[in-house]
């Protein structure tokens, strides 16, 4: 088979898009576990411990789990 693939103009059956590969961009980089502390804005629960936290509170964002705040805080600012 010696057809040529109209988008990538490979031979259709050395193109990955003719194969059936059509996402070729690579996986995005993993986003980042934890962000910084900063200062609540609004009030939240801390999912660490389950206490609520009010704003001005120092608060983390921790992924998956969500917000850790300073009750909890492991090397937070001081
Ligand atoms: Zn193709
Ligand atoms: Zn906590």
């Amino acid at each position: 088979m010696t057809a040529r693939c109209e988008l990538t103009e490979l031979l259709a059956d050395s193109c990955a898009h003719c194969l059936g590969h059509t996402d070729p961009a690579p996986d995005p980089p993993p986003p980042v576990n934890t962000g910084r502390w900063f200062h609540a804005i609004y009030p939240g629960v801390c999912e660490v411990c389950g206490n609520r936290f009010t704003p001005g509170t120092p608060i983390r964002l921790e992924i998956p789990k969500g917000w850790r705040a300073a009750c909890c805080a492991d090397g937070a600012p001081s």
